[in-house]
């Protein structure tokens, strides 16, 4: 263990130990995750300025939805503005009205809940569990067992008299939950099962990929997302009927014509523009690559960190394959009070690296939301720090010598 760098001097021995881990990892300074873009990326780009078709009636955005839908193995994709607006179509097109309740978990981005109450309905709280930071099945299964009712047909909650219309899962990091599981329970109670995987794209369970389990799933291509489109979101269904009905509401309800404005209901003007659907489609190209990367990353954090004592790294569950789109250590109970120290550490030296989100139940709006115990988020929320995670940080050596290549003939 080394004091000598200026940036360690008086931290715990057991931060110093975790940033020159890190650091052996990533090399140097480095943000959380950055985005990346190719070659093609300018091309596909350019072609839509220089053809001026740039909204969302381009080219791009058909192929983007359709490498997108592919990829995944849905049969639809529906391209919009950011991931935040895929979940409120896809609530909103899923029978969630207002005054209902939607389950959802508290340790996410805020994105989850706030969609859920665009929706119209309330958020409801259910606890996770500490492998895979999603909807913990068997304590939900409890929960529901001791709160739910079934009124003509529908789970309500004893405890509000609301509706529970859906649970809207997390793929926390990438990492899939127990959505095969959490669909049983949902069966059981009639809850109609929603998928949050904007973290998700590339992670499967089981060879399916996260998003197709539920009625429909949200993607995401905001900037630190595993791709990205500048901003931009999808909905993923085999739902023929959800799909048309998602790509109307996106696009203001307006009917086909040549010449007429005829809107059939209030809408919202949510369609990605093919200015960034050209974008994606040049990130589609590169998501390979990527991930494997990402899997490489992964790889050398398990390495760096194996046998330290105090901590664990966040890992895939059997039977998955993660897009590790964030690395996380999680610290033992008894180095909790080091958290802070290893976030100025590393931050300190450059590395970026944060806390989980404040649990949301704990926010102002989200306060007087219903929910159940939470022991498990409350533990969580102060023992994980996400770790920097670019794909280029797990690039091969191969690749390496070919970029300096290619930059040394530029
Ligand atoms: C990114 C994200 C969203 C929202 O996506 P935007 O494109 O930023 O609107 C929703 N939920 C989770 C868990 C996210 O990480």
């Amino acid at each position: 263990m080394t004091f000598s760098s200026p940036s360690t001097a008086g931290f715990h021995p057991f931060v110093c130990e975790v940033l020159e881990r890190v650091r052996e990892v990533v090399g140097g300074p480095c943000g959380l995750h950055e985005p990346e873009f190719d070659e093609p990326a300018w091309r596909y780009v350019k072609e839509t300025i220089d053809t001026a078709w740039v909204s969302s009636s381009g080219e791009f955005v058909g192929r983007f939805e359709r490498a997108l839908a592919d990829f995944i193995g849905a049969r639809h994709a529906v391209a919009v503005v950011n991931g935040t607006a895929a979940l409120h179509t896809g609530l909103m097109l899923s029978g969630v009205q207002l005054g209902d309740e939607v389950l959802v978990p508290p340790l996410t981005f805020v994105a989850t809940a706030n969609a859920v109450t665009h929706a119209g309905a309330v958020p409801h709280f259910v606890d996770i569990e500490a492998e895979t930071l999603g909807v913990d099945p068997l304590r939900l299964e409890r929960y529901l067992a001791a709160i739910a009712r079934r009124v003509g047909g529908r789970c309500v909650n004893g405890a509000t008299g609301r509706p529970i219309a859906g649970l809207l899962c997390v793929h926390v990091f990438g990492t899939p939950c127990r959505v095969e599981e959490l669909a049983a329970v949902c069966a059981r109670f009639a809850i109609p099962l929603f998928e949050d995987a904007t973290e998700s794209l590339g992670s499967r369970l089981h060879g399916r990929h996260t998003g197709t389990f539920g009625r429909f799933g949200a993607f995401s291509f905001n900037g630190n997302k595993i791709i990205t489109t500048g901003g931009g979101g999808a909905i993923i269904t085999d739902d023929d009927t959800l799909a048309a009905a998602a790509r109307s509401v996106t696009t203001t309800a307006k009917r086909q014509h040549r010449w007429a404005f005829v809107h059939d209901r209030v809408a919202y003007n949510y369609r990605l523009p093919n200015l960034n659907a050209a974008l994606g489609c040049a990130q589609m190209e590169a998501l390979q690559r990527f991930l494997d990367e990402k899997a490489r990353l992964a790889a050398r954090y398990r390495d760096a960190f194996g046998g330290l004592p105090g901590l664990r790294l966040l890992t895939e569950p059997a039977g998955c394959t993660a897009n590790h789109w964030l690395n996380n250590l999680v610290l033992d109970q008894e180095f909790v009070a080091l958290r802070d120290a290893i976030l100025d550490a590393t931050n300190d030296a450059g590395i970026q690296t944060r806390p989980v989100w404040t649990l949301l139940h704990r926010l102002p709006m989200y306060r007087n939301a219903p929910r159940g115990e939470l022991p498990v988020a409350s533990d969580m929320e102060s023992r994980v720090v996400s770790l920097p995670s670019s794909a280029r940080l797990g690039r091969s050596a191969a690749r390496q010598s070919a970029d300096a290549v290619r930059e040394a003939l530029a």
